[in-house]
């Protein structure tokens, strides 16, 4: 729970008790819950942990496109604006002007039918106004900075003509097109391989820091965490369990999950060398959410208390963990 503290510059995004609940016939499901968090202009953000732990769904809470049957809770407050208080079309606004997004399948969120070079010029047009023939040569030089070669012809391309990490490369061109003072990147670089998803990070963390741009990236590879991250959050079953600067969470990981997932993590001695240690068991799902701490049926430093009751949140200067190994007296 990295809060703000009296003297540090206003946050640009500020998470504040955000809960997702489902509402479903069985009763309401809790998914993510009570997760605090701040990003400041120009920070890098990584939300970690293994599927089905909520990341995603934070970042879709953000931009309020979470499915019709989720109900959002606590505050999101961008610029200090809440934005579960703006209406639909107020939001509209916000996603792609204010908010960028980059998700993990390009092939899924860009327009098949579309050429590349209009979909990269839509939002300007659409929110800065410009007419098509100033769009097209604010595209052609959007699409010139992420590495696109001969951007000129390419702009007539359509996706399925682009390799995948092309077709990456035109979803950064996109989210940055209207200069979004935030960007929510889900697993970026996933669907690629460790090549271009190194050149694609680079790529991406460059444009981000040209602009100040702060930046909540969500990622299942503490390898991209380390190399991308100036703060680390760690979800499990919907709650930040813990929460550091990044060199001081790899350096000294004190929540049991995390130290879990930095052993299961391949080194680059260890890559295909050797079997790697894995955390036993699997994340609960929704429904069958065991009480107390959700990682106790996995944990072996588990204590008698934490199949009963769920730990607080605790923080000791930036580092906040929600374990009783932690926070007991
Ligand atoms: Fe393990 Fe208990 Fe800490 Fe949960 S609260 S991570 S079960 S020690």
């Amino acid at each position: 729970m990295n809060e703000p503290s009296p003297q540090a510059p206003t946050p640009l995004l500020q998470l504040e008790n955000l809960s997702v609940t489902f509402a479903t016939a069985d009763g309401p499901l809790p998914a993510v819950r009570s997760v605090n968090l701040c990003l400041h202009e120009g920070e890098t953000v990584c939300l970690v942990g293994e599927s089905g732990c909520g990341k995603s769904l934070t970042a879709k809470a953000i931009l309020r496109l979470t499915p019709p049957n989720a109900v959002l809770g606590g505050r999101i407050l961008l610029h200090g604006q809440n934005l579960l208080e703006l209406s639909e079309k107020e939001m509209r606004s916000v996603r792609g002007r204010q908010v960028g997004m980059i998700f993990q399948e390009p092939m899924t969120s860009l327009n098949p039918v579309l050429k590349i070079g209009d979909q990269v010029a839509e939002p300007l047009r659409l929110h800065q106004g410009m007419s098509r023939s100033k769009a097209r040569e604010a595209a052609i030089e959007l699409l010139t900075e992420v590495g696109i070669p001969a951007p000129q012809s390419r702009y007539d391309d359509y996706p399925h003509q682009l390799s995948g990490g092309m077709r990456q490369r035109v979803m950064i061109a996109m989210a940055l097109s209207c200069k979004p003072a935030l960007l929510l990147a889900d697993e970026p670089t996933t669907a690629l391989d460790a090549t271009i998803q190194g050149q694609i990070l680079r790529l991406l963390a460059a444009r981000c820091r040209e602009r100040q741009m702060a930046v909540l990236l969500i990622t299942h590879d503490l390898g991209v965490a380390a190399q991308m991250a100036d703060t680390v959050g760690v979800m499990y079953a919907g709650r930040l369990v813990e929460c550091a600067p990044a060199q001081e969470l790899f350096a000294d990981p004190r929540h049991p999950y995390t130290q879990g997932l930095l052993h299961a993590a391949p080194s680059a001695r260890s890559r295909g060398l050797e079997r790697l240690p894995t955390i036993p068991g699997s994340v609960p799902s929704l429904a069958n959410m065991p009480a107390g701490c959700p990682f106790h049926p996995r944990c072996k430093s588990a204590l008698a208390r934490c199949a009963a009751e769920m730990p607080p949140t605790v923080a000791s200067g930036a580092h906040s963990t929600a374990c009783w190994l932690t926070s007991q007296p």
